[in-house]
């Protein structure tokens, strides 16, 4: 189910706002790097003197394409050298909290990455609490965060990076943790201790896994590092005994179809195993992982799903409510004006 290229076009965004954009909208799998808002992306790349890939900001839209997974990590680490101070950071997280509150996504989890910014002397207790200050800015969206330890640093940074998010984890309200990067070269099993250690920190547990590797990542994730939910998740569908025990114990599934097609790990939405999961019972919930850097956002997601697979948005969001790290008197609020705005709507 892998391919080479991303055929999925940029377009079929409605122009004026309809169901799936006026609902209120909760977003388990965020990054809030790949959540920075085109204009404020633009700013930055600007404010650092600009960059001759990118002449213009038609020209950022176009840059912001992949041929496969790799190529979209190359993009990434080349937007990290972009945001370079703590300024930096209370502006991207302010920007996103506004567009979250925009979209009204009442709650999001948002990740954050602080070892790929590590080179512009910046430490991860200053990026949370930069982070945290720019999120408190904005009304109208709740946004928790879940430290990345990204997986392309290895255990060991990942550990020094854990020790330093939780010293502020309380403060800038950091309730969980993911690994996310190249899944395909750094398996789950490296980072055991990682999430032993998370998870004696308080921490809620994610990881990225059976995006761009397969179900042994997955087996991984689950029996190595205890994980709660997993991150994508999309191709459990390779293995008919791994599937059975996810649908069977329920495990919350953070998909992210267009992410997926943008990145080349499914060749389009006709080959996306959503509809699959969706019909053995897979406690799927929708996202849109990194809206930016993908063109799309989660009421677009949850558009073509329900479109594509029958599969309601507000069941959907439900279900992310219920997988959230949200306390449950958080959980019962925000499912009740959930509740009420469909029955008004649909
Ligand atoms: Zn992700």
């Amino acid at each position: 189910m892998r391919s080479t290229a991303c055929s999925a076009p940029l377009e079929n965004l409605p122009e004026m706002p309809d169901l799936f954009d006026l609902a209120p909208k909760v977003e388990l799998h965020l990054h809030l790097e790949g959540a920075i808002p085109l204009p404020t992306l633009w700013d930055l790349i600007e404010g650092y003197g600009g960059d001759p890939s990118v002449p213009t900001e038609a020209a950022l839209v176009d840059r912001l394409q992949y041929s496969d997974f790799p190529q979209f990590i190359d993009t990434w680490w080349w937007m990290t050298g972009f945001v370079r101070s703590y300024e930096d950071f209370e502006k991207v997280a302010e920007s996103v909290a506004t567009d979250l509150a925009r979209q009204n996504i009442l709650y999001a989890e948002a990740s954050f990455s602080p070892t790929d910014f590590e080179r512009h002397g910046l430490s991860a207790q200053g990026i949370a609490l930069s982070i945290r200050n720019g999120l408190d800015r904005v009304r109208g969206t709740q946004v928790v965060l879940n430290c990345d330890l990204v997986r392309d640093t290895g255990p060991d940074r990942a550990t020094t990076t854990l020790r330093a998010v939780l010293e502020v984890a309380a403060k800038t309200d950091v309730r969980g943790i993911t690994i996310g990067g190249s899944e395909q070269t750094y398996p789950p099993e490296l980072f055991s201790s990682v999430y032993r250690e998370a998870a004696e920190g308080g921490l809620r547990l994610t990881a990225h896994a059976g995006e761009a590797a397969g179900p042994d990542s997955v087996r991984g994730a689950l029996d190595e590092l205890g994980v709660e939910r997993i991150g994508h998740g999309v191709r459990i569908v390779e293995d008919t005994d791994l599937m059975a025990r996810v649908v069977a114990d329920q495990i919350p599934l953070e998909v992210c179809p267009t992410s997926n097609i943008r990145t080349g790990v499914v060749s389009g939405w006709d080959a996306h195993p959503v509809g699959v999961l969706l019909d053995s019972g897979a406690n799927v919930t929708i996202s849109s992982d990194d809206p930016t850097f993908f063109h799309t956002s989660v009421a677009e997601d949850l558009r073509r799903v329900e479109g594509l697979y029958g599969a309601q948005a507000d069941t959907l969001t439900q279900r992310a409510i219920r997988a959230s790290w949200m306390t449950k008197k958080e959980q019962a609020s925000i499912a009740t004006t959930v509740d009420e705005w469909w029955l008004d709507h649909r």
